[in-house]
């Protein structure tokens, strides 16, 4: 009778023992078990907070902010995120349009800058999502989240809407493929190339221009238990990619390690996977499909 707490009113419980007693359903029917291949939402930190972000005010160059769709590591001082990281799996994608509602994320602390969508107007780079409209498309609230300027970078519109989405629509390929991925990227240095020429700051020096956007995706047939799947073989993409809008717009030609990416930025990114295991993944250069 171990299965019977698992459902959850008195009158069912008592319909299925009658059931049975009788002999007419077998026990599985009255067990909860999640469907492991039922792809879910899943924590956008389940691999790790790259920088030991918290939400302490004094840290306004590490400040974490945690959001239903994705978590980031806020630099107040670039107006910019150090890092942003999400869950994709199919459980994320729908029909919502974009909503193109960029604004100021009131879940920054009281007094610190707001970045707003002026403080891009005639720059000559793109509002860059990290975390893209596209992986966000099951609700309005979910979609309308990705406008928050919080999840925005000066990016040059060649990077942005070429090179970048090359690999953003990669990604929801491999979800239509049966996986589940995380994915975490950022930027850093000072110095970028937008439509306008050279720049290292917007909105009078309160928007860094970065040099270089990164971007890590760890690829997992949909599951549970995330973390603990990630394998010495488990796929690993890495690019760094300039803020140049002479880039080339083929994603692939810019395929890196973890470890570039972490010696360029100090941050530990798959920490949550076991030390032997992020040795193997991070050294190794992806040479996989790339569409
Ligand atoms: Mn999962
Ligand atoms: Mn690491």
């Amino acid at each position: 009778m171990m299965f019977l707490p698992f459902c959850t009113t008195l009158s069912l419980r008592r319909a299925l023992r009658f059931l049975l007693l009788a002999g007419l359903v077998s026990a599985s029917a009255c067990t909860d078990e999640p469907d492991p291949t039922a792809p879910t939402r899943d924590d956008n930190l389940a691999l790790g907070n790259p920088s030991g972000a918290t939400t302490d005010e004094k840290q306004p160059t590490n400040y974490l902010l945690s959001k239903p769709q994705f978590a980031l590591s806020y630099h107040r001082d670039r107006g910019i995120p150090n890092w942003v990281s999400w869950h994709l799996s199919s459980a994320w994608l729908g029909s919502a349009p974009r909503q193109d509602d960029f604004r100021t994320d009131a879940a920054l602390p009281r007094g610190w800058y707001q970045v707003t969508t002026g403080s891009y107007t005639g720059s000559g780079f793109d509002r860059g999502h990290n975390c893209p409209s596209a992986d966000r498309t099951r609700t309005l609230d979910d979609n309308s989240a990705t406008f928050l300027m919080t999840n925005i970078m000066p990016q040059a519109p060649t990077n942005n809407q070429r090179t970048w989405v090359g690999l953003e629509n990669y990604c929801r390929t491999l979800v239509d493929q049966g996986n589940e991925l995380y994915i975490i990227c950022g930027s850093y240095g000072r110095g970028g190339t937008g439509s306008n020429g050279y720049a290292t700051t917007l909105d009078d020096g309160r928007v860094t221009v970065p040099a270089r956007c990164w971007k890590v995706v760890v690829v997992l047939q949909v599951g549970t238990d995330d973390a603990r799947r990630v394998f010495a073989d488990t796929r690993v993409i890495a690019i760094n990619t300039p803020n140049r809008n002479d880039l080339n717009s083929d994603w692939a030609g810019y395929r890196t390690s973890v470890d570039a990416i972490e010696q360029a930025t100090g941050l530990d990114l798959l920490s949550a996977v076991s030390t032997a295991v992020q040795a193997t993944i991070e050294a190794r250069v992806d040479n996989g499909p790339t569409q």
